[in-house]
């Protein structure tokens, strides 16, 4: 006999969620994983009314369910969509098409901003650099960047991210292993204005997985990238992911556990711990955004001066 689903007791279960041992059907599905999104953002206060925020997505099942769960969660806040075109031979262009079916499904604003259009580079152009083999950090310290410039530029209030919980956790660890104290006082479910070209950014997803947002994203039928960027393949990331879901294995509540730990017991005693070094936030010389660096450019710069001989 098929297995019921553990709230409605009428439909069959199709899902199975090993870290709170529940069996859903598809609807039931849907409604928790949406009210979870809406207690993370109220446990964190990370909205209100006025709120005008930039989502910023990528074409994955992350960003795509997180601009959908907004989306319908609350009407009647502003929400547009923010994409980075990287230049990445085929996948660019596909993740483009996937933002733009998402943006006319939902009747949301895309605002589309190309790297090569307005800054003259391609990221596969950092391959004859020093930051070759680190492409995909190389990446995340560009798009940190460009979505927070882009959503200042604009006004916006807030930069919605689609990290989830199995991001998270994996930042953490690879934080631990290198006792990257700074890095993690910076990483936060909503990290609020620290400097005024700053603007807040909130991550509603931190308390899903990987499975469920791409559950999610399957049964809302939303549009997602079907390829992979040439340069993650077999990146340290994946396989750090690969590892915790091991563990997960054997301890399903794992992922949860050490980021609620983390969040509510070790973060605020850091950060009591640490008031006494407040962390600086300084201008960079050649742009003028905030960075955490005195005296000198900023990542950002510091990583596109290397295009420019
Ligand atoms: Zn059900
Ligand atoms: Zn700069």
């Amino acid at each position: 006999m098929a297995v019921k689903c553990k709230r409605c007791k009428t439909n069959n279960a199709e899902v199975y969620l090993a870290h709170s041992n529940l069996n859903l059907c598809p609807s039931c599905f849907l409604l928790l994983t949406e009210r979870k999104v809406k207690h993370t953002i109220d446990a964190y206060k990370m909205l209100s009314k006025d709120d005008r925020i930039g989502v910023a997505v990528s074409g994955g099942k992350d960003s795509s369910s997180l601009a959908y769960i907004l989306n319908s969660l609350f009407e009647k806040i502003d929400v547009a969509l923010i994409y980075i075109d990287l230049g990445v031979p085929e996948y660019s262009q596909h993740c483009l098409e996937k933002v733009e079916t998402l943006a006319k499904m939902l009747d949301r604003e895309l605002i589309v901003y190309s790297l090569e259009r307005e800054m003259g580079f391609k990221i596969g152009d950092f391959k004859q650099t020093i930051y070759g083999r680190k492409i995909c950090s190389a990446c995340g310290t560009i798009k940190r960047y460009l979505f927070n410039k882009i959503a200042y530029d604009l006004g916006l209030t807030k930069i919605a991210t689609g990290h989830n919980l199995d991001d998270t956790v994996e930042t953490l660890f690879n934080f631990y292993l290198e006792g990257n104290v700074e890095a993690m006082l910076r990483l936060k479910p909503y990290l609020p204005r620290t400097h005024p070209k700053f603007v807040p950014k909130i991550k509603p997803l931190i308390g899903l997985t990987d499975f469920e947002c791409l559950l999610y994203a399957e049964y809302r039928g939303l549009p997602t990238r079907t390829i992979e960027c040439q340069f993650s393949r077999g990146s340290r990331m994946q396989r750090r992911k690969e590892l915790l879901n091991m563990i997960a294995e054997k301890i399903p509540n794992f992922k949860h556990s050490l980021m609620n730990s983390h969040f509510k017991r070790i973060l605020p005693n850091l950060e009591i711990a640490l008031s006494k070094h407040e962390i600086k936030i300084y201008e960079c010389p050649s742009c003028g955004m905030p960075t955490s660096l005195e005296g000198m450019p900023c990542h950002f710069c510091k990583l596109t001066k290397t295009l420019r001989p």
